[in-house]
């Protein structure tokens, strides 16, 4: 099964996305892990986006779809991915659904967790704190600016999915067992 999972820096998609990987044998594909790992391999993707990823901003909607579609044609993306960072823009998402209908692919929910802005901010002044800065983009400034860039260009996509009735919420304020557990009762039921 494909999924993806949505909501806010900071939500806890990524914690999400590491249980299915370990629970349900699902693929992460966190756009901003490959962004990152281009960043790292200073490849010309990698130094074009980096100063865009330091600022909190986002990566042109070209670059993320073919990232996206050249990682899905592989052999292990083909017992279910689980896309943890993207879409991110209605285009991407627009994108999405034609790659997937061309890759003779389909989603098997889009789960969103939902949380309150003024608790993500000090999850990721928490997170900034123990990784010592280890990310680039999560200091207090970056983090406001990621922010207002999701509820620009990223929530829209929210009411995108909810109109094709694809969308499940999940609360992402009550602990990590329990968003599992609520993510787990949704995969079950798809
Ligand atoms: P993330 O690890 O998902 O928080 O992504 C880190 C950064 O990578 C973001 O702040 C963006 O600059 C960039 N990025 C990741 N995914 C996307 C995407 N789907 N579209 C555009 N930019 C992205």
């Amino acid at each position: 099964m494909n999924i993806i999972l949505l909501g806010p820096p900071g939500a806890g998609k990524g914690t999400q996305a590491e249980r299915l990987v370990k629970e349900r044998g699902l693929l992460q594909l966190s756009t901003g892990d490959m962004l990152r790992a281009a960043v790292a391999a200073k490849t010309e993707v990698g130094l074009r986006a980096k100063t865009i990823m330091d600022r909190g901003d986002l990566v042109s909607d070209d670059v993320v779809i073919q990232i996206i579609s050249d990682r899905l044609d592989e052999a292990d993306a083909k017992s279910g991915v689980i896309l943890d960072g993207f879409p991110r823009t209605v285009a991407q998402a627009a994108a999405l659904d034609a790659m997937l209908a061309r890759k003779g692919m389909t989603l098997a929910a889009v789960i969103e967790i939902a949380v309150d802005e003024a608790a993500l901010v000090q999850r990721i002044e928490k997170r900034a704190a123990e990784t010592g800065g280890a990310r680039a983009d999560d200091t207090v400034e970056t983090l406001r600016n990621r922010l207002s860039v999701y509820r620009q260009q990223t929530a829209p996509i929210i009411p995108y999915y909810r109109d094709k009735g694809a969308l499940k919420t999940v609360d992402g304020m009550a602990s990590i067992d329990q968003v599992s557990a609520d993510i787990a009762a949704i995969l079950d039921a798809a």
